[in-house]
């Protein structure tokens, strides 16, 4: 298949036409990505059976992982809900558009491919321009999880969507790079109190602002791969690098200091090594490929930045990275659980480190 790529301009202008061939595109079954303000999407008819069933089979998918269904009205929710609590309501009026996505009961129109054989939807109205337009010229009902392979960092600008999905799709929307970069928070609605199940930009606290108490998916807060998550593509391995990847925590001293460390050895075992490093820390690592994925005042940035340096370290052939921890930043609960995934869990004490465990 020959993937069309089509660039809107860097100031988002909208091209009438480009717009129009993506709704026909979407209507006719075929895949198309676009820019939303998370990340990039790899858009299918939510609606069409046969559609969403492609997404699976161009990002590797698995089945039970179920989509999120992107709308650009309110009212486009009737057709395809069982019912809108008073509580979701709220919540659309407060975030919608906006990072947030919202579990709710489907109905029959929605099929099982849409969903992963759930009876909930996950629906979202994304606050992108460009997105919201695609959206209504593609009849007003798509799916479209991060159009990256799965597994890898999910895409972040137009060029990662080439990158994994070129020949496997019909067409890319370049709308530049996204203002997010990390996925959407997903609350489900069909439970009461609401629970978070993918913590994201939307933080616990904003949503507890909006409506009252809601609870966190045990999953998340042990952050372990042990507890199987509510939503089922939280199990699996994401966002993952190419290099094997670390997370070492501590105090900022013991965290540059073990690193460095373990820097040292790897070079010397001749192995390519990568950190993930912060604006405030960056000078303090003179060897290995060092990138900073912005400061710490800054949490916005950092989770900006994260995919592409995970994208950057695969280019550059890096076998192993070692990162900081981001834990007390307000976003730092989204970006952690992204990091946690990209490395598989796995997590260095730096202070039990200094002490002579493992170094
Ligand atoms: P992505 O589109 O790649 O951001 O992934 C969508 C995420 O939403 C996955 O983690 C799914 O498991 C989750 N999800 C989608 N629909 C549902 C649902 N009905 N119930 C629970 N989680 C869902
Ligand atoms: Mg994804």
């Amino acid at each position: 298949m020959k993937t069309v790529f089509l660039k809107m301009g860097a100031e988002k202008t909208m091209n009438a036409e480009y717009i129009k061939n993506a709704g026909d595109c979407l209507k006719q079954g075929g895949l198309v990505a676009f820019p939303t303000e998370t990340v990039y999407g790899l858009g299918a008819d939510a609606l069409n059976e046969k559609a969403a069933e492609k997404i699976y089979a161009a990002k590797g998918r698995p089945s039970d992982n179920p989509l999120i269904v992107h709308i650009a009205e309110l009212s486009a929710l009737e057709k395809i809900v069982q019912d809108f609590p008073e509580k979701a309501r709220k919540l659309s009026k407060d975030f919608w558009p906006g990072p947030l996505t919202m579990v709710l009961n489907k109905k029959e129109i929605v099929p099982k491919s849409t969903t992963g054989g759930l009876e909930t939807v996950a629906v979202r109205m994304p606050n992108h321009p460009l997105a919201l337009e695609v959206i209504k010229a593609a009849g007003g009902y798509v799916a479209a999880p991060s159009a990256n392979t799965s597994g890898r960092p999910s895409p972040t600008r137009a060029c990662h969507v080439l990158e994994d999905m070129d020949g496997k799709i019909d067409m890319i929307m370049d709308g530049g790079e996204v203002g997010i970069g990390i996925e959407s928070t997903i609350v489900d609605m069909s439970v009461e109190p609401p629970m978070i199940l993918r913590p994201g930009y939307i933080t616990e606290e904003m949503l507890e602002n909006s409506i009252g108490e809601v609870l966190m998916d045990p999953a998340l807060m042990f952050m372990t791969e042990e507890k199987a998550p509510k939503a089922p593509g939280m199990k699996y391995k994401h966002y993952a690098p190419k290099g094997e990847m670390k997370i070492v925590e501590g105090s900022r001293q013991s965290v540059v200091a073990v690193i460095n460390n373990f820097v040292t050895n790897e070079l010397e075992n001749h192995k390519k090594v990568g950190i993930i490093a912060t604006d405030e820390t960056y000078t303090c690592y003179p060897k290995g490929l060092v990138k900073s994925i912005g400061s710490r005042s800054d949490d916005k940035t950092i989770a900006r930045n994260l995919y592409a340096v995970l994208r950057e370290f695969d280019e550059a052939g890096v076998e192993s990275i070692y990162s900081e921890s981001f834990e007390e930043a307000s976003m730092g609960q989204a970006i952690m659980n992204r990091l946690l995934k990209a490395a598989g869990h796995n997590v260095i004490d730096a202070e039990q480190a200094e002490l002579g465990g493992i170094l």
